[in-house]
C-alpha cells in the first residue's frame, strides 16, 4: 500500500467536505475516522494521485475492498463501480427517504457490493434524514 501524504489526505478530505463519497454520510455521524480510498485499487494499477482518491466511511471502504465492478443483474453484463471523480452521484443514484435507489448498472453494482442499503445503514440514516442532516456532500452530488 502506497504512502499517502498528509497534504494529499487533507486535500481529499476537504474536497469531499468530510462526506463519504459513496453513501453520503457525514464524518460527524460516524464513530470511525473516514479513510482515503484508491478508487481504482493499487492491485489494479491504481495510482496514488488526487484523481484516483476519494473519502470513504469505514463500511464503504471495507465492502468495496479491491473490487472494481461486478455482474449487473439488470443488464446481465459486467459494470464498473461508481467513480466519485469522473461520475455524478445523482446520475447513478437517487434518494427515496433513507433508501439509496440505483438508477443505472453502475449504481446497481455499487449499491450491491458496498451494501449501501443494509439494515444497519438504513437505521443510521433514518434519524439523520428526519433531522435534515442526510445526505451530505459537495454540491455536485
Ligand atoms: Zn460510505
Amino acid at each position: 500500500m502506497s504512502y499517502i501524504s498528509d497534504q494529499l489526505r487533507q486535500l481529499v478530505r476537504e474536497r469531499a467536505i468530510n462526506c463519504c463519497e459513496y453513501c453520503r454520510l457525514h464524518q460527524d455521524y460516524h464513530p470511525f475516522t473516514y479513510e482515503v480510498d484508491h478508487i481504482l485499487p493499487e492491485k489494479h494499477r491504481g495510482e496514488t494521485i488526487e484523481d484516483n482518491l476519494c473519502l470513504t466511511c469505514f463500511e464503504c471502504n471495507r465492502f468495496k475492498g479491491s473490487d472494481i465492478g461486478s455482474f449487473d443483474i439488470g443488464t446481465r453484463t459486467f459494470a464498473p463501480l461508481f467513480n466519485p471523480r469522473s461520475m455524478d452521484w445523482s446520475e447513478h443514484f437517487a434518494l427515496e427517504g433513507t433508501l439509496i435507489v440505483s438508477l443505472t448498472a453502475i449504481g446497481r453494482v455499487t449499491e450491491f457490493l458496498l451494501r449501501l442499503n443494509n439494515e444497519h445503514r438504513l437505521k443510521a440514516r433514518a434519524e439523520l434524514v428526519s433531522l435534515g442532516r442526510y445526505p451530505c456532500g459537495p454540491s455536485r452530488l
